[in-house]
């Protein structure tokens, strides 16, 4: 099978390799949509930079992966040839406290591992995972919404879960990239009234009006949020992981309200009297989600008739990998996916 591999210094390495036969408990994908995140770009592909959890450890890269399972080992009953299923993308020690809530995100048992990370992830015609690290995917979703879901949908999901976001809020999302277009479109599908975006890029905020994830696009200024949302939003949400969005996406919360902290790294300085305690804020860090909320939001999504993969902008074959991941990289369109056409 073909496999695409991330050794830095923006390069992308196609290689041929063996293809991989279930061992107990696990199953074989074939891969039919395998999404490109922020998290490959930041600490993958233009140089190794993660640690501990984000430590690249050379396997096969993507960690969005979704597709049809066509082998199955000895003791997998859950899951069968042909079922469609999302990956969800950290395979846990299965036993600690973490792992048995469904957030094998935060499993720090040795042994776990994730995939495109420190074990063979989606860019490749076959995937081997574990039986308990799958989802079915609904009939009404595609393959794509799927890969989606795995972790930029499922990630601002658990965000605006954290924050019970409904039909009494507005709210405020600080960066407009894909997991900013998602925490956009899901909240509005859990009732929020109003959103606001903000994102340095036009094309970026032209992008979240056209697709509906915004009501209202801004640059970010403090004059600007202040005319759109008075006090501040009920809720907000930052996805752009830096200092600045960050401090933005607390002060023009209001007093009483709600933030999440979603987008990876940055260095937050914040006057903690006089945004924070004065102001009666509930803050929130989020890392990804469980494969629990992953399930639900997989059943309100087919219920909603709201399919992830509207923030795709570019999508490519594995054989044009590179590309792929030079167009993520520049940080122009929306989310862009590695597909198998069928
Ligand atoms: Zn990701
Ligand atoms: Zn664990």
């Amino acid at each position: 099978m073909h496999a695409a591999f991330l050794p830095g210094n923006r390069e992308v390495d196609l290689r041929e390799v063996p293809d991989p036969s279930p061992g107990h408990g696990q199953v074989v994908v074939a891969t039919r949509a395998s999404t490109i995140c922020g998290s490959d770009l930041r600490a993958i592909y233009r140089e190794h930079l993660g640690e501990g959890p984000e430590a690249y450890q050379g396997v096969v890269g993507g960690h969005e992966p979704a597709g049809r399972v066509v082998a199955v080992g000895s003791g997998v009953d859950r899951i069968a040839v042909g079922d469609r299923v999302v990956v969800y993308h950290i395979s846990g020690c299965g036993q600690c406290d973490d792992c048995r809530r469904g957030y094998q995100i935060s499993c720090t048992a040795p042994t776990r591992k994730a995939y495109g990370w420190q074990r063979d992830g989606g860019h490749a015609d076959l995937l081997l995972a574990e039986e308990r690290d799958l989802l079915v995917l609904p009939d009404e979703l595609t393959f794509l919404d799927g890969a989606c879901v795995a972790c930029g949908f499922g990630t601002a999901y658990e965000a605006l879960c954290r924050l019970a976001v409904s039909g009494r809020d507005r709210l405020l999302v600080v960066g407009l990239g894909p997991v900013g277009l998602a925490a956009g479109l899901l909240a509005k599908a859990m009732g929020a009234s109003r959103v606001v975006g903000t994102d340095p890029s036009p094309d970026r905020r032209a992008l979240a009006v056209e697709l509906g994830a915004v009501d209202e696009a801004l640059a970010g200024t403090d004059e600007e949020l202040d005319a759109a949302l008075g006090d501040g939003a009920e809720a907000s949400v930052d996805c752009s992981g830096n200092g600045r969005g960050q401090l933005t996406a607390l002060r023009h919360t209001r007093r009483w309200g709600r933030a999440a902290l979603v987008g990876e790294g940055g260095q937050l300085s914040v006057d903690v009297s006089e945004v924070l305690i004065h102001r009666q804020l509930t803050v929130h860090g989020s890392w990804v989600t469980s494969t629990v909320r992953m399930g639900e939001l997989l059943e309100n999504l087919a219920r909603w008739g709201l399919h992830p993969e509207k923030v795709v902008t570019h999508r490519f074959p594995l054989a044009q990998a590179a590309e792929a991941y030079s167009v993520a990289d520049s940080g122009v369109g929306g989310k862009v996916g590695v597909v198998w056409e069928d």
